[in-house]
């Protein structure tokens, strides 16, 4: 494996993120590779880890001075064994090519796990869309659809949202695609409710993370009620995590975004969730007005000098992080079961470094990986694409019960594997090697393509 490593490192250099997320699945699932020798035949570890096709296009745009501005394009067209191409695009400057991997491989194993037929992929691009007016926004969403409207398809690859990319992107993206392609067909998820969209799709990742972690407190005889909570984020998949464990009984002390994060000792109750939807999805505001607001609360800014961050620092039952890549690291982790955490549910891809998951794991937290834990986002959009086939709307309630059965499915999966490969309670072995398994087995039946 090691050696398998190393050769990746040198086909594709620079691109750390990739290498965690190919490290971490691997080490899970050799077992499974020492007990099916047709996979080692197969080479299905040299093609999982290869994309299928990489795109990557140049996007032209010009700000509201007259300024030209040139940001990059990606889609990583990573494994459509399963059904087409399905994952997000992320605007946000730290994209680059080993980020847009990680993402796209890390999605091909939770689309399987979400019983649903779908591939796996993921795009994106450097740019900003903070401080940007909504033309400027549109503009540039314009010039990225008119490349990538010709590598996309419903029947190929449907891309949605992710960090920067919400339902204004997805409806700019959207009706360029529609005027290219002259065509209104369910190309991308996360669209808005008049037109194609499916109910509870904005609240499905946030919702599917706390219907998780409900499962896995429940092995216990535990629930959210009166469960003090860490959330890290400010974005879509925080404010509904935030507004699900409200619903089931319990606090949610913090929130934050790049800039820093806010601490309230007496939760963030519905009123002040109401504001934070406000400030953050129609003012386009930062996270330290909460203080303003509510004077009760401090306010902490991001201090990047410091080898942890303070958010997880804090005494709770609970932490469910909904930020962004690697923001839990080994000394992170130490705090947070130090402060007394015994469960950590990933909303975020890959939210913890390889040394944190491992201190988890030791420690025996109720530890759910983000591919099973946030696998509700993905689940609820192949749920629009089946709503868009046969040109119906579910009702809410009957989304949100798909959702809650399919969560509840994934989280059984995790066990059961984990238990037949004598790793009882280890979600991520028990989500890495399902994954693994089911697309392993599609591509063997499908012959070297
Ligand atoms: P949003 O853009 O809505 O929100 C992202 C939040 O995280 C913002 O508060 C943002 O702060 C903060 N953030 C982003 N980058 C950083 C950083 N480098 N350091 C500190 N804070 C940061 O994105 P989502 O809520 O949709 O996504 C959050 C995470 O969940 C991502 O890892 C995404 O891949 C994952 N995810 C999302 C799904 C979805 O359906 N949306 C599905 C599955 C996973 P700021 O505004 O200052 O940048």
């Amino acid at each position: 494996m090691n050696d398998f490593i190393e050769e990746i490192k040198q086909r594709d250099p620079g691109q750390k993120e990739f290498y965690q997320a190919v490290e971490e699945v691997l080490d899970t699932v050799k077992p499974v590779i020492d007990r099916h020798p047709e996979y080692r035949q197969a080479a299905i570890l040299q093609r999982i880890t290869e994309p299928e096709r990489v795109i990557m296009f140049r996007v032209p745009w010009m700000d509201d001075q007259e300024q030209v501005h040139v940001n990059r394009g990606f889609r990583v067209e990573m494994n459509s064994s399963l059904g087409p191409f399905k994952g997000g695009l992320r605007f946000h400057p730290s994209v680059n090519l080993g980020i847009i991997k990680f993402l796209a491989f890390e999605q091909v194993f939770k689309n399987s796990l979400t019983t649903l037929s779908m591939g796996g992929g993921k795009g994106g691009s450097d740019f900003d869309p903070k401080g940007k007016s909504d033309n400027e926004v549109m503009r540039f969403c314009q010039s990225f659809m008119s490349e990538l409207y010709r590598h996309i398809g419903p029947y190929t690859d449907v891309p949605a949202g992710d960090i920067g990319v919400g339902a204004r992107e997805i409806g700019f993206l959207f009706g360029m695609y529609k005027k290219l392609r002259n065509e209104f067909t369910g190309v991308l998820t996360g669209k808005s409710l008049n037109w194609g969209g499916s109910l509870i799709r904005p609240e499905a990742t946030g919702y599917g993370n706390v219907y998780f972690a409900a499962e896995m407190l429940a092995t216990q005889e535990k629930s959210f009620e009166n469960k003090k909570c860490l959330v890290s984020g400010s974005g879509n998949v925080a404010q509904f995590t935030t507004e699900k464990v409200l619903q089931l009984g319990g606090r949610v002390l913090t929130l934050s975004d790049s800039s820093g994060y806010i601490y309230d000792e007496e939760g963030i109750d519905e009123q002040k969730l109401a504001f934070v939807k406000e400030l953050k999805n129609i003012r386009r505001g930062r996270i330290k007005e909460y203080t303003e607001k509510y004077p009760q609360a401090t306010y902490t800014d991001a201090d990047l000098s410091l080898d942890y961050n303070p958010l997880w620092n804090h005494k709770a039952d609970c932490a469910l992080p909904s930020a962004t890549e690697n923001e839990i690291n080994e000394q992170d982790a130490q705090n947070l079961i130090d402060n007394g955490i015994t469960l950590v549910s990933e909303g975020s891809n890959m939210p913890s470094t390889p040394d944190a998951v491992r201190l988890f794991v030791e420690h025996k937290l109720l530890y759910a990986p983000g591919k099973a834990s946030n696998a509700g986002g993905v689940a609820v959009s192949g749920l629009e694409m089946a709503q868009n086939s046969m040109r119906l709307s579910w009702p809410r309630e009957e989304v949100d019960s798909r959702l809650k059965i399919i969560m509840k499915s994934i989280h059984k999966t995790c066990l059961d594997v984990s238990d037949y490969y004598g790793m009882s309670g280890n979600y991520a072995a028990g989500a890495n090697i399902a994954g693994f398994v089911k697309v392993a087995n599609a591509m063997l039946d499908q012959g070297l393509v």
